[in-house]
């Protein structure tokens, strides 16, 4: 078994995580790093704006799975073996400390990604694993003698075992040589972007949130309760982020053309929110001076415009049909999407090899033996919250348990 040849392709968290892992158990074979960049985990600089998110602190896999649109049933038992506190103990015995935040998002006690990189770094030189950078792979064919071929835009490489961690992208051209080698890839499209909405005066309203309001896009099944943010460009916030994740191919086949609801009282139907409003129809104050719900002042304002009920008209001189305008309103507004803005520059595609063509016990291809998956390249993606790493580091860590 030692002194085996075993080539990861892509130099990101996946690539990094597995062959260092790999190096750990498979003392003596001969370990090669190939990234296409001239860059090495250059993603994980970037992330949680320069601070790597790296895990959540979720500590129950069947409440961690729900994060993740794409591949949440085969995660569940990739969790089982690599878990997020196995992904904190990783750390946290290479000299990383991790704190978490009030919303359960773990960085380094340091707040930098740096420290992520530099502990990467030195497990990579402890175990002497090879790093070839602006080395791209372009073909992958297995040989006469059980081998793996791979060419690349520099030379040819003989392995016995590939680990492919390549990452998301969102061209489907990127995963060429793997689709080549056999396996079917899921159309790449977004995930995680917010909402345009353009020519519509709430942009007005900039800056202001409510707490908990659920967004859908009408027709369709997905919807999410949460913080919603007004932006100038349309709605954002995590309701927002969570919804475009989840309903990422619901928006794709709309071309992001498409109406939205959004219930700003949360969970509550119109019969509730108009026996609420009706709780205050004795006051003789003027509405604006009494939003619903602690709305903001400007918010309540808007909603009362839309519904054409001037702010100054005292509570009990309302109609039964201003108080069903207000109502339908506060329940079921509805907004014209008109296309979508990446979220913090943080691109995160859905799509990807195929679920069903790896076995998640092992992270080895069920089409092609001795080829492993994982990190991104999988069609797998999770919401924005340190999710996206803990799939990499968990899938990461199963592939390198490989037995060639
Ligand atoms: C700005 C930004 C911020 C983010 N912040 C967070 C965060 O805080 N927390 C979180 O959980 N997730 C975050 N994410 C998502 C997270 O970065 C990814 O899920 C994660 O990096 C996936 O790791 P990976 O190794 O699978 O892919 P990548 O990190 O993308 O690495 C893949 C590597 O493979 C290389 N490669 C591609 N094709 C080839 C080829 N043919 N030959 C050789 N090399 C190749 C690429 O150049 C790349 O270096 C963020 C993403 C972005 C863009």
């Amino acid at each position: 078994m030692d002194s085996k040849q075993i080539i990861v392709i892509g130099g990101g968290a996946a690539g990094f995580f597995a062959a260092i892992n790999l190096a750990e158990m498979h003392h003596g074979s001969e370990i090669t790093i190939l990234e296409k960049t001239n860059k090495l985990l250059s993603k994980v600089k970037v992330s949680g704006g320069g601070r790597c998110n790296v895990t959540h602190q979720c500590l129950d896999t069947s409440e961690l799975i729900k994060n993740y649109p794409r591949g949440s049933k085969e995660l569940k038992q990739v969790f089982a073996r690599f878990s997020v506190k196995d992904t904190i103990e990783w750390f946290e015995k290479r000299g990383v400390k991790l704190k978490t935040e009030r919303d359960g998002r773990m960085f380094p006690v340091s707040n930098s990604s740096e420290t992520i990189i530099d502990c990467f770094m030195r497990e990579i030189k402890k175990y002497n694993i090879k790093i070839n950078l602006q080395e791209e792979v372009l073909s992958l064919q297995k040989t006469s003698q059980n081998k793996f071929n791979l060419k690349t835009t520099k030379q040819s490489y003989l392995a016995h075992a590939v680990i492919c961690s390549i990452g998301g992208h969102n061209q489907i051209k990127n995963y060429n040589f793997i689709k080549e080698a056999g396996h079917a890839i899921e159309e790449p499209i977004p995930s995680l972007f917010t909402i345009n909405i353009p020519n519509n005066n709430i942009k007005e309203l900039m800056g202001l949130s409510v707490n908990s309001a659920t967004v859908k896009v009408i027709g369709k099944k997905h919807q999410y309760t949460g913080a919603v943010l007004i932006t100038h460009w349309g709605l954002s916030g995590p309701a927002v982020l969570k919804l475009s994740a989840f309903a990422a191919k619901d928006f794709f086949e709309t071309d992001y053309n498409c109406d939205i609801s959004v219930n700003w009282s949360g969970k509550l139907n119109d019969e509730e929110v108009k026996n609420a409003l009706s709780e205050n129809l004795n006051l003789k104050s003027f509405v604006i001076n009494s939003p619903l719900f602690n709305f903001p002042k400007r918010l309540w304002d808007y909603f009362l415009a839309k519904a054409e009920i001037p702010s100054q008209k005292p509570w009990n001189e309302l109609s039964k049909k201003q108080i069903n305008k207000l109502s339908q309103i506060l329940t079921c507004d509805i907004y014209k999407m008109k296309g979508k803005t990446t979220f913090k520059e943080e691109f995160v595609s859905c799509g990807g090899v195929n679920l069903k063509e790896i076995d998640f016990k092992t992270m080895q291809s069920k089409i092609i033996p001795n080829l492993y998956f994982c990190g991104e390249v999988i069609d797998i993606d999770g919401v924005t919250g340190g999710f996206n790493f803990q799939s990499a580091w968990s899938t990461a860590w199963i592939a390198s348990q490989l037995l060639v």
